[in-house]
């Protein structure tokens, strides 16, 4: 995962939100934030509403959360292309 590929940043967000995250891929997006202020903001955002990276074993997201979530990111990734 290249720094500064937004896209890449933003399909593996959504690749949590659809299971789990394995956590180099958490500190891939954790660095890329340190300096791109829009995905940092997308993460902060998602990470108050679901919890990004978090501990093992913790129950599964509400499908409404997710779902929310998914959408926001999804949106994200469509102005990022256009
Ligand atoms: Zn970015």
């Amino acid at each position: 995962m290249k720094a500064g590929d937004c896209a890449a940043i933003l399909a593996h967000i959504s690749a949590y939100l659809d299971g789990e995250l394995e956590a180099t891929e958490c500190d891939a997006i954790e660095r890329h934030c340190r300096e791109c202020d829009s995905c940092a903001s997308v993460v902060a955002g998602l990470r108050h509403t679901v919890g990004l990276c978090r501990e093992a074993g913790s129950a599964p997201l509400p499908d409404v959360v997710r779902a929310k979530a998914r959408e926001s990111v999804k949106k994200l990734l469509a102005e990022k292309k256009s």
